[in-house]
This record gives C-alpha cells, sequence and structure tokens, in this order.
C-alpha cells in the first residue's frame, strides 16, 4: 500500500481547503438560516471560481473536462471538500448527480451523453435518482412495484419513488422500473432517462426529513409516474441490467459518502478542539481542562484516524484490483464510516452545550442530515451481513463445509 501524494495534488489539495475555507464557510450561516435556494447566484459565481482554479469535477477524467483523479486521490480531495456542507456541490461531485455522471460515462450512448450528461458535466442541470419506493424495502432493490411497460417504440411507466435526492429542479431522473417481471429477479428491472418535463412525471412531494424540508439539491422528493410515455431509446444499458448498474453505482457510491463523511468528521473535530479551548467554565478554568472532554478529543481523533486510513485502503484497492475485489472492504467501510461520523458529531455538539443545537454552527445541521448514513445506500444491518457471510463463506469453504444453514 502506498498512501503517498505528488506535489502537484498536495497543492490542488491546498488550494481546495482554502477555497472552502475562504469562499464557502462564509456562506453556511445563510444556508442554515434561509436554505439552500438563497444561494443559488452565489453558487453559481463560486461554481465558476472553482472551473477558472482547474478543480471542476475532480472525480471525472481529464477527457471530459474533469481533473482526473484516482479514486484514492478523489478520498483525499472529498476529505476537504466534506468539511463543508456545499463543498461537493461547489465542486461539482456531490450525489446523487456524481453517481448519474459515472453510471452516464459507463453505459449512455453518444445521444444521451450529448443531452444528458454534458450538460450535468458542465454544471448547466441537476439530475436525481429513482430507486428506492415507499411501499417497496429499499434494501431489497431486485423487489419494486413501478413498472414500464412497452408500447410502440415507447417505455410507459407507472410508479411511485421516494427519496430521489435533488428531485426538485432537477432535469431529469434515472428511474429504475421492472421492464420484464418474468425474468429472474436480478434481471427484472431497467434504468430509464426520463425528462423532467415529460407528461405523466411530476415531483409529487418534498419529503419532510427530520424537521426540515430543504429545498432543490438540499432536499429529498417523492416521484409521480402516470402513463408516463419515454422513448425506448431513453433505455440506459440494456434492457434488464437496471439491478446490474444499480450494483455498479453503489460501489463508487458507497466510498463517495464515506470520503465525505470524514470530511464531516474533520470539521467536527475542529469546531469540537476549538471550542474547548476557547470555552471558559470559570475565569481560571477552560472546558478544554475537563478529562470528559479530553476524551471525547482522544477518542475521536483515534476513530477518525482510523476510518481515514480504512477508506484509503478500499480506495487503494478499488484503483489496484476493481471494485468487485474491494466488496467487504465497502461494505466494511459504509458502516464503519457512518456510525464513527454520528459519535464524533455527537461529542462535538456535546462539546458545544446549547450551542450545539443551534444552527450558528454546521453542527446541527451535519448531526440531523448525517443519521440517515446508517440507512442510505444500504442499511448498517445490510452490509454487516454481507460482509459477515462472504467472510464467513470463505472460511466454510476452507473447512471444506458447504452450507452453513
Ligand atoms: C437521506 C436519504 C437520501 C436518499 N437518497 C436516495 C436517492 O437519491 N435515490 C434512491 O433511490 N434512494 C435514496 N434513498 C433511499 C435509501 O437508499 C433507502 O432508504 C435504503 O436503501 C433503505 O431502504 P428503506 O428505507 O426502504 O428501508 P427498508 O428496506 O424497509 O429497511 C428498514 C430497516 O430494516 C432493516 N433491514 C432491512 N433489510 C435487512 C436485512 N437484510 N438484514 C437485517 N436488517 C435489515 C434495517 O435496519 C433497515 O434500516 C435515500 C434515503 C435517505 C434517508
Amino acid at each position: 500500500m502506498d498512501f503517498g501524494i505528488s506535489p502537484q495534488l498536495s497543492d490542488r489539495l491546498q488550494q481546495a481547503r482554502e477555497f472552502v475555507q475562504n469562499e464557502l464557510y462564509p456562506l453556511e450561516p445563510r444556508f442554515l438560516q434561509e436554505g439552500f435556494a438563497s444561494l443559488s447566484p452565489e453558487l453559481q459565481r463560486k461554481r465558476d471560481r472553482v472551473k477558472e482554479l482547474g478543480l471542476w469535477l475532480p472525480q471525472i477524467a481529464r477527457e471530459h473536462g474533469g481533473l482526473g483523479l484516482t479514486l484514492m486521490e478523489h478520498a483525499l480531495m472529498s476529505i476537504e471538500l466534506g468539511k463543508s456542507p456545499l463543498g461537493h456541490y461547489a465542486f461539482n461531485c456531490q450525489a446523487p448527480d456524481a453517481g448519474n455522471m459515472e453510471i452516464l460515462l459507463q453505459y449512455g450512448n453518444p445521444d444521451q451523453k450529448k443531452r444528458f450528461l454534458q450538460p450535468l458535466l458542465d454544471g448547466e442541470i441537476r439530475s436525481c435518482f429513482g430507486m428506492t419506493e415507499p411501499d417497496y424495502p429499499g434494501s431489497n432493490p431486485t423487489w419494486m412495484g413501478t413498472m414500464a411497460v412497452k408500447d410502440g417504440g415507447y417505455y410507459v411507466i407507472n410508479g411511485r419513488k421516494w427519496w430521489a435526492t435533488g428531485g426538485d429542479g432537477a432535469a431529469f431522473v434515472v428511474v429504475m422500473a421492472i421492464t420484464d417481471p418474468g425474468a429472474p429477479e436480478h434481471f427484472r428491472a431497467s434504468q430509464i432517462l426520463v425528462p423532467a418535463d415529460t407528461p405523466g412525471f411530476s415531483v409529487a412531494a418534498i419529503t419532510p426529513f427530520m424537521g426540515h424540508r430543504g429545498e432543490e439539491w438540499a432536499s429529498h422528493a417523492e416521484l409521480s409516474f402516470e402513463s408516463c410515455r419515454v422513448p425506448q431509446s431513453n433505455l440506459l444499458g440494456a434492457e434488464g441490467s437496471g439491478f446490474l448498474i444499480a450494483q455498479e453505482r453503489l460501489g463508487p457510491g458507497r466510498i463517495h459518502h464515506c470520503m465525505r463523511w470524514i470530511g464531516v468528521c474533520e470539521r467536527a473535530f475542529e469546531l469540537m478542539c476549538d471550542r474547548a479551548v476557547k470555552r471558559r467554565l470559570t475565569p481560571e478554568r477552560r472546558l478544554a481542562a475537563q478529562q470528559f472532554v479530553q476524551g471525547f478529543v482522544a477518542e475521536s481523533r483515534a476513530e477518525i484516524d482510523a476510518a481515514k486510513y480504512m477508506v484509503l485502503h478500499a480506495a487503494w484497492t478499488i484503483d489496484q484490483r476493481g471494485a468487485k475485489a474491494a466488496r467487504d472492504e465497502i461494505s466494511l467501510i459504509k458502516f464503519f464510516v457512518a456510525n464513527t461520523m454520528n459519535r464524533v458529531l455527537d461529542r462535538a455538539l456535546q462539546v458545544h452545550g446549547g450551542l450545539g443545537v443551534t444552527d450558528y454552527t454546521p453542527l446541527a445541521l451535519f448531526y440531523r442530515t448525517e443519521r440517515a448514513a446508517r440507512i442510505y445506500d444500504g442499511a448498517d444491518e445490510v452490509h454487516k451481513t454481507s460482509a459477515a457471510k462472504r467472510i464467513l463463506r470463505r472460511y466454510a469453504e476452507a473447512a471444506g463445509i458447504d452450507k452453513l444453514g
């Protein structure tokens, strides 16, 4: 393993760090108090500046206008960007657009790349991903109710999705729908591109989320498809490959989330330590002198470092040996980092006392939004059992045991 970085990358990380601190931190109070929409024009200017600095699309190959970072290099970049809730958006590597870019690059035909991918890469539009449904378990994406039935060169889509991040104002949705109910379960669904102005498609609701509704990119939408007709040429990849494409999307997607969460941890840690040294409990004694707080600091530092090196190791494994070889690592970091982040946020918030639950720091926002990290892209329990099953299968094979029951 080699986690060494080039002097060029080191410069870029420094540039990103300074940009996030100097340009994005000052926007956070308005984001927290007035919402994402209030920042749109200003964020556009920040995005233009990121382009001028040559930092746009860190995760995308140079030939498509990105920085061409390896996954491990992007992990380091993502840690810097994750320190602000606006970081990934400003650099155009935010979920769910980053995942949609990846699958369009891999599976899109030339026309789909021109119509859907290019404006996404340019930051002219946003998109969303519709897989999860209110009436079916998101944990089992082979079972869903949304149907796409062929009719004279079109797919007619009927169904309902929810938790489509950024669905409010998205120019298109990549929707997962059953195209062949009689096929084996992993080959029943397909992914289809649905422009938001297609008749029969609508954003039925913005899902209230931990006491907040949000808007635009910073919200989650419930989507309705009622006899929504799109040309069959909007099929992404082969018919029946929806589940496989979703798996390919979610592998790197999970590691992208984990990289960002380390950034959240680092920001929370910085805020916790800063508050601990500055806050006085008496005229002579500071909060940092309390052993409880010292424990929070030591435990958090150790846990963040452990999580960070697990994420870098997973990214390095994918870079060297491909996503399939890193399946255990991806499952393990998904729940480990999500839980580390939740613990670190909880401690940082506690150290801030009443201030911690106000919107005068980003801690309450992180605390509120990142609890969901233990649920989306696979709940903790699903990742724990699937990693454990793979590990135990190897032991069973070595012991000549066929079935564990
Ligand atoms: C903030 C947020 C953003 C999201 N963004 C998107 C998006 O952009 N697009 C999209 O399509 N979806 C999105 N989702 C949906 C998300 O991926 C699902 O919520 C997730 O897959 C879980 O599905 P579910 O909510 O239906 O829970 P269920 O599948 O009903 O599971 C409920 C609980 O049951 C337990 N459980 C389930 N299966 C097992 C198992 N095999 N073993 C043990 N325990 C189990 C777990 O504790 C789980 O939390 C988002 C969700 C959130 C909260």
